[in-house]
């Protein structure tokens, strides 16, 4: 299968390096051209333009930022739907709007390409080992024919829905998740007042009703006011405004997604947008001298 891949960032270089370790023959593009070059010297080809990327490719895999971004890659001057033929399959892995979404694959399905919408959750971890989860949305034939694409690339992928619901269904992810990481935040700064042993609490609650994977992998971090980078602050803010976008688009009232969005926009003003979304535990003092 030749697959074009286009945006090497944190997420997408090593999602192409898993492809070009699989044998697929891949063509990849990068706006700065430079991040190609890893990926050049493992194997695949370098393509001047999105465009380029997608021509003769059977499938082609867009990671790129935001919806904007994933819009302009498509259909830009030089973009994907300039050189994909009819028949090829694109796939959205970014983390995008999923009304935008439908969009793109109605423009695309004018010439006869097809569309699936597969964001993911796992991290650079997960890009790195192809341990990603995959939330696909689109027709089931058209998920089906690139599942072998997406195996590369994650270890559980689930077609969730039509074409949109790939994305519907990352925007209940990060909506939790977004929740996860206050919620443990506050419990911290808690028990840090209190003058816990917050190890032997954590140990406690571990094994409890709150166990979960910002408890286990995170709050030793907020404890100590580190945040190294697993996850960019900023980026969690963008699909905390995709998901209350379409939370208003349906009438539904999401309190606590407006509060983590209102304390991120908080702490991204403050300068912590490309910490870690750990980093929220700033906004209820923890990683802070309490005497500054
Ligand atoms: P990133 O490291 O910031 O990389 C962004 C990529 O998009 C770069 O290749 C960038 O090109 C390209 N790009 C951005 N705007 C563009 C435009 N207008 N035209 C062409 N190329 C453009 O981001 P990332 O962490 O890989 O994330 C990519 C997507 O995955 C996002 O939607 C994110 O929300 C989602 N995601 C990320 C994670 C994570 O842990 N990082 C986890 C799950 C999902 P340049 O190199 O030229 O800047």
């Amino acid at each position: 299968m030749n697959v074009g891949f286009v945006g090497l960032g944190t997420m997408g270089a090593r999602m192409a390096k898993r492809l070009v370790e699989a044998g697929f023959d891949v063509r990849v593009h990068n706006r700065t051209r430079s991040r190609e070059e890893p990926l050049t010297a493992l194997g695949a080809v370098a393509a001047a333009s999105p465009a380029e990327a997608a021509a003769g490719a059977d499938v082609v895999v867009v990671m790129v930022s935001d919806t904007p971004d994933v819009e302009h890659v498509l259909f830009g001057p030089d973009g994907v739907a300039r050189g994909a033929a009819a028949g090829t399959v694109v796939i959205d892995m970014s983390t995008v709007s999923p009304e935008a979404t439908q969009g793109f694959a109605a423009r695309l399905g004018e010439a006869g390409v097809r569309f699936v919408d597969a964001p993911v959750s796992g991290g650079s971890e997960g890009a790195e080992h192809g341990t990603l989860t995959i939330m696909a949305g689109g027709s089931a034939e058209d998920v089906e024919a690139v599942r072998p694409v997406l195996e590369a690339m994650g270890s559980k992928t689930t077609h969730v829905g039509p074409v949109g619901a790939g994305q519907a269904a990352k925007a209940v992810n990060q909506v939790v998740v977004g929740g996860f990481y206050l919620a443990v935040a506050e419990g911290m700064a808690l028990g840090q007042a209190a003058g816990l042993d917050m190890d032997r609490v954590l140990d406690a609650i571990g094994a409890g009703a709150c166990r979960s994977w910002v408890l286990e992998h995170r709050a030793g971090n907020m404890l100590r006011g580190e945040y190294p980078l697993g996850f960019r602050l900023a980026l969690h803010r963008k699909d905390a405004g995709i998901a209350l976008e379409s939370a208003r688009r349906a009438g539904v009232s999401l309190p606590l997604a407006e509060l983590v969005a209102a304390l991120e926009d908080r702490l991204i003003a403050a300068g912590f947008g490309d910490e870690d979304v750990s980093a929220v535990a700033r906004g209820v003092g923890l990683g802070h001298d309490r005497n500054d």
